[in-house]
């Protein structure tokens, strides 16, 4: 099952730029039997461990970030782009290969001792779920682990979450 899921998934060379090879998961999503099957198997994990909060990044963690809450019975939690979320934020900076970019949370957005779930559609450098981890940190929420639909092997994101645990559906 997990191949013919790693199948549904699109390639699309040279996007958002040259030399990037884009995995795109909406041919995933768009499949139910492929989207419903994605989700148990990442739950499956979660379910003994009392999950409060899914946090999900923008955009792509949204979707796989409420589907895996409300199969938990947990809420989710937003980290949004600069300027997108009403109420008053943590922030946390990150590098990218050209300059920084920035995320944030709402300051109640998790509660200390919260059992926590980061997750995102894919864990390339791992810089975006560092920032992340970040956040959660600065909450006292207590992250049981980083969990992605695909990673990206060679480029050692998951070391950059170390120590927290680290979890993927599919590797490339
Ligand atoms: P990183 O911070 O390098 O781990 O990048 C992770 C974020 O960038 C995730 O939100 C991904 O959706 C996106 N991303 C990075 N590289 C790719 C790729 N090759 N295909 C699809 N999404 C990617």
């Amino acid at each position: 099952m997990v191949e013919q899921i790693k199948k549904s998934i699109r390639n699309v060379p040279d996007f958002p730029k040259e030399g990037i090879l884009f995995k795109d998961i909406t041919t995933l999503c768009k499949d139910p039997v492929m989207f419903v099957k994605t989700v148990d198997l990442m739950a499956h994990r979660y379910i003994d461990k009392e999950i409060d909060v899914v946090v999900g990044i923008e955009a792509r963690g949204f979707v796989v970030g409420a589907a895996l809450a409300y199969k938990l019975g947990a809420g989710i939690a937003l980290v949004r782009k600069p300027g997108k979320l009403p109420h008053n934020t943590h922030k946390e900076s990150y590098e990218l290969e050209y300059g920084t970019d920035t995320l944030e949370i709402h300051t109640d957005a998790v509660e200390k001792g919260q059992n926590v779930i980061i997750t995102d559609d894919l864990l390339a450098t791992g810089g975006t779920a560092e920032a992340v981890i970040k956040l959660v940190n600065q909450m006292g929420g207590n992250i049981i682990e980083c969990s992605f639909i695909v990673e990206l092997e060679e480029l050692k994101g998951r070391e950059k979450l170390t120590p927290h645990p680290v979890y993927s559906l599919i590797k490339f």
